[in-house]
């Protein structure tokens, strides 16, 4: 009879109480069900198998088979390490292990013949295989793909290594009944995606016995993840609409109307104007909004944030604008202010180095309600801020803001007041339905009317003469440029020499009194910083050179041509961010990226791509297919990545097509009451049972 998956795993054949203390411990399996659903990461064709004589032809890992007839420690104290001498008809080749060995050296034995897997490396003409994974070659059989399970160095000591992994997996396949494990896909879904059964699935997975089973296996976890993980978002989204309550803004006030009637000196874009709708609409409703706006740069974000905060105080409401730095805090506020002109709205800028005898007087008159829209820095999340009625939280560059510095801002009424926060690093729209699945989301795809597109060059540094002579070129012209150097945290003295070799140098070829050149960075203080930024933006200075501070937000129509100096060191969101301080003018603009010849090949892609496209969109997708979404989302949402089968840069298109089935599922049936939804609703309250949102909906 079969057993129960609950089934503690100390009862499984081979495994006993130490054991399976170990396998909770290491990898967290203490079930039958745990271990069902430890898969394997990687798979080794068991069909093919290489030659020594022939590792140049191959790309990647190979597998080999032969024998070990050499087997030496060398080296000492730290860097001791095995090695050993494999062969087999055709040529030897190095293995060598660096940790762990003390292990594996008295399992392994000359004159036995041994399948290998692993990536060769050449060295001195001689190819190396460093940590193989390896089995008898008897215990293997050629058919099929084994499974390589993932593992750690005290389960390996052992015995439950990969292989001792998947014949205690084996055993396990035999124990339980997977033909009758109701499957938590529904039928109408499995159906309409031609997917397998959850038993086939599973069964091949662990021991596929064909290339086209462990295809069919695989395609039905890599949907059904991201059907899960979408499900859940519109789940906590529906439940958020549901719950929470937000200020009703119902009005649109004299002032806003006075502001878009005389005051805007141009006309919205169409997308403005949608995105402007969509914010209405939310705030209309009686529900909370928590909107992301995303907008490449220059698509006039402040404008959409300005009239939404403008929304606010005609309902009687503050607002909050919040940004990442000093500079652009500033520059919000210079910019709001002079739109508003003459308009009776009471704006006041607050940062890290607002002196206390102006500070104190603010706060006073924010909490008495005589301030309508405070601008500023992480100063904003002070406990000392205190509003007289905050309704709405606008956050700008979000991806510097961190979830908890967003909560603390909710905090700061007794209703949460509405939040919209905006980006110019786009997402690729997979990414934002998988990551922002239960934000609202407005997109303004289309810059104002009238911009010249930038031209972007690669150059090499040997091309720097007839650089020079373009700048000179363009300050004839009366045009201004931005010099920037990288900045990277961990080699911050290195680069602030580049930063002060690089100004060094520019001086010279651009001297005094002809030209004027700025420098800020960093390690500047803000007073020092500002002064040199005004300068710049006053038009006084020719070049600014600068590190990566001027990436956000900075906003000098003058400024025609960005340089940027070991371009290869930026990544491609970064380029493009830096890209967007150019080009807002009504004269032609030019991005000059500088590289070295030694480029890698991902970075010659970015600067192809860069060079081929100045469309936001497009460059995060192929920022996305090189870096991955880990790196993009950065560390914060990596608890979400937590995806076995399913790549987010590889599966793209299976996430707008899971995202379609959950949504049908939720309108049919948005609490999973329906019987045949049973199993699936069982299966997502136990996966996601430690998150406090989801039980609002049982
Ligand atoms: P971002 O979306 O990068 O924050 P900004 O809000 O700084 O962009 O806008 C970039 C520039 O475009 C600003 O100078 C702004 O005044 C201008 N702008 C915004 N909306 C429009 C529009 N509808 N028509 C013309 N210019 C606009
Ligand atoms: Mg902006």
């Amino acid at each position: 009879m079969a057993e129960s998956l609950f089934t503690p795993i100390a009862y499984l054949k081979g495994i006993g109480p130490q054991k399976a203390e170990l396998l909770k411990k290491e990898l967290q399996i203490e079930t039958y069900w745990d271990l069902l659903n430890h898969f394997p990461f990687r798979y080794i064709n068991r069909s093919q198998i290489h030659q020594c004589a022939q590792l140049h032809l191959v790309d990647g890992h190979v597998q080999l088979e032969g024998f070990i007839d050499q087997i030496q420690e060398l080296g000492g104290g730290r860097s001791k390490r095995l090695q050993c001498r494999f062969t087999d008809d055709t040529a030897s080749i190095q293995l060598i292990w660096f940790q762990g060995w003390k292990y594996i050296k008295p399992a392994l034995s000359t004159g036995k013949k041994y399948r290998i897997f692993g990536k060769p490396r050449l060295n001195n003409n001689f190819w190396s295989i460093a940590h193989p994974e390896m089995v008898p070659a008897d215990e293997s059989s050629s058919i099929g793909y084994q499974p390589i399970y993932p593992s750690t160095e005290k389960l390996s000591a052992k015995g439950l290594n990969t292989r001792g992994i998947e014949k205690v997996m084996g055993g396990l396949l035999e124990r339980i009944s997977l033909e009758s494990m109701q499957d938590r896909l529904p039928e109408s879904i499995r159906k309409e995606m031609h997917l397998v059964g959850i038993g086939m699935a599973y069964a091949n997975i662990h021991q596929p016995q064909t290339e086209q089973s462990f295809n069919q296996a695989k395609k039905r976890f890599v949907f059904e993840e991201l059907f899960l993980l979408q499900l859940e978002m519109i789940l906590r989204k529906g439940v958020r609409k549901r719950t929470e309550k937000g200020f009703v803004f119902s009005k649109s006030g004299e002032i806003l109307s006075d502001f878009y009637h005389n005051k805007l000196p141009f006309d919205l874009t169409e997308a403005q104007k949608r995105v402007i709708r969509e914010i209405r609409k939310d705030c209309q409703t009686g529900q909370h909004m928590n909107r992301l706006l995303q907008g490449d740069v220059g698509s006039g974000k402040t404008l959409v944030a300005l009239i939404t905060m403008l929304i606010a105080q005609g309902n009687k409401f503050q607002s909050a604008l919040l940004a990442p730095t000093e500079i652009l805090s500033a520059q919000h506020y210079e910019t709001i202010v002079s739109f508003l002109s003459d308009l009776p709205i009471r704006c006041a800028l607050l940062t890290g180095s607002t002196k206390r005898s102006n500070r104190t007087p603010l706060l006073g008159a924010l909490e008495k309600g005589e301030i309508d829209i405070l601008i500023g820095t992480h100063a904003l999340l002070e406990d000392e801020v205190v509003f007289k009625n905050l309704g709405l939280v606008v956050i700008d560059e979000q991806h510097r803001f961190g979830v908890a510095q967003r909560a603390k801002m909710r905090k700061k009424n007794t209703i949460a007041p509405h939040v919209l926060v905006m980006t110019a690093t786009p997402i690729p729209r997979t990414l934002a339905m998988t990551f922002y699945g239960d934000l609202d989301v407005s997109v303004i795809d289309e810059l104002p009317p009238g911009r010249k597109p930038i031209q972007t060059i690669h150059r090499y540094d040997t091309h720097r003469l007839q650089l020079y002579a373009f700048m000179r070129e363009q300050i004839a012209l009366g045009r201004q440029i931005y010099v920037v150097y990288p900045l990277i945290e961990d080699s911050e003295t290195l680069d602030f020499k580049s930063l002060s070799d690089g100004f060094e140098a520019i001086s010279r070829a651009f001297p005094l009194p002809n030209y004027q050149v700025s420098i800020v960075h960093g390690k500047l203080k803000p007073e020092v910083k500002e002064y040199e930024m005004k300068r710049f933006v006053d038009g006084i200075t020719n070049i600014m050179v600068a590190t990566t501070v001027i990436e956000v937000g900075v906003n000098v129509p003058n400024a025609t041509v960005m340089v940027i100096e070991s371009a290869q060191r930026f990544g491609l969101s970064q380029l493009h961010q830096l890209r967007g301080r150019v080009g807002r003018g009504a004269e032609k603009s030019y991005c000059i990226l500088m590289t070295n010849y030694e480029l890698s090949k991902e970075a010659k892609k970015r600067m192809e791509t860069m060079v081929e496209t100045t469309d936001g969109f497009k460059i995060a997708e192929v920022d996305l297919s090189l870096r991955g979404p880990g790196d993009i989302l950065g560390t914060q949402q990596s608890g979400a990545l937590n995806l076995k089968m399913a790549d987010l840069s590889r599966d793209q298109h299976v996430v707008s097509i899971a995202r379609e089935a959950a949504l049908r599922i939720y309108e049919q049936d948005s609490s999973l009451t329906d019987p045949l939804h049973l199993t699936l609703r069982n299966y997502m309250l136990s996966l996601f049972q430690n998150k406090p949102q989801w039980d609002k909906i049982a």
